[in-house]
């Protein structure tokens, strides 16, 4: 094996399968240009029976590190020397660290909804809030808002068990209220919905590509979102998903999941380089490339 030194070490890129439409090279690539550095991202498509191979790609071949992404975050953990303790909590890891060829596994999404909350001005800090969804984005939400100082979160899921697996896990970690209801029970989540501050999709129901698709929302027919509710989608492509257009139409805020994205990318960024990327350079690249996403 040869020996790569951290300074020698300019590659970056993204795991996952499939990973054609990331626009994370777009963004990383407009920082480092913007910035003068001469480094790269790449895609790093990724099938699993290749990832431990991979692994092995980034320690020797000049890699600083990379991202990870569906449907590796959970598995890239037993390949890693070391999972820093919020990455550990959440039990996903989206950033790679590559130190003296050792891997260091972080979870740069929970930045990245911190980051979304503070661009719009919403400190939920003692705020009771609702979060569609029990996967990975999801820990990563709880986790984040529990930093924030959030009361208590009710995490409404399609699989009740897993989100009762969920509250499990972190509960323990977290000084927030936990508590699990299945996302079909209407009248809970409308009871629910009336004392929340915030509410946040973390499903891919609404994403383009997915199933159901665009016109798709994750709200059960007939909730009636409150107009003092602030409504935060995950998803961000497309920006304007049917979950914000239900909540602009009932008064309440939106935010979209484009801040999200570009807050986990800025702080994967300074983990791998040190320094701090335009975040203004990197969301004109990310639109960019999801406008030539939607031509294609
Ligand atoms: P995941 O681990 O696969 O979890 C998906 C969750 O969505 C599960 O709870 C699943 O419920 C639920 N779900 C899936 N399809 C559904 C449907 N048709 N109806 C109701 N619930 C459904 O995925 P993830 O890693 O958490 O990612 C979720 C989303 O967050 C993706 O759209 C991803 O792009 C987005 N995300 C965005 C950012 C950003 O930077 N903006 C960062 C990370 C993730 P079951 O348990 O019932 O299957």
């Amino acid at each position: 094996m040869t020996h790569t030194s951290v300074k020698d070490r300019h590659r970056v890129g993204i795991i996952g399968w499939p990973v054609a439409h990331s626009v994370s090279p777009a963004m990383h690539n407009a920082a480092f240009k913007a910035l003068g550095m001469h480094w790269q991202y790449e895609l790093l498509p990724t099938p699993p029976d290749v990832l431990e191979r991979r692994m092995t790609e980034l320690q020797v071949r000049g890699f600083a590190g990379a991202n990870v992404t569906i449907p590796h975050k959970q598995a890239v953990i037993p390949h890693l020397d070391q999972v820093v303790d919020a990455a550990a909590v959440v039990g996903a890891v989206n950033t790679i660290v590559v130190v003296d060829e050792n891997l260091i596994g972080y979870n740069t999404d929970i930045a990245g909804i911190q980051w979304a909350l503070q661009q719009n001005q919403v400190a939920p800090a003692g705020w009771h809030v609702v979060v569609l969804g029990a996967g990975g984005a999801a820990r990563a939400a709880l986790y984040a808002l529990h930093a924030l100082g959030v009361a208590s979160i009710s995490v409404f899921n399609r699989t009740l068990e897993r989100a009762e697996r969920l509250i499990e896990d972190l509960q323990p970690h977290l000084s927030t209220s936990l508590e699990a209801a299945p996302l079909t029970d209407v009248g809970q989540l409308q009871r629910t919905l009336t004392r929340a501050g915030l509410l946040i999709n973390t499903t891919p129901v609404g994403m383009v590509g997915m199933h159901p698709d665009v016109d798709a929302s994750p709200l059960p027919e007939g909730v009636i979102l409150p107009a003092y509710l602030i409504v935060f989608d995950m998803v961000y492509n497309p920006q304007k998903t049917r979950l914000l257009q239900q909540a602009e139409r009932a008064g309440a805020r939106s935010i979209g999941g484009l801040d999200m994205l570009i807050g986990q990318g800025v702080e994967a960024f300074k983990l791998w380089t040190g320094r701090t990327p335009p975040a203004d350079r990197m969301r004109q690249a990310a639109l960019g490339a999801l406008e030539v996403d939607e031509e294609a």
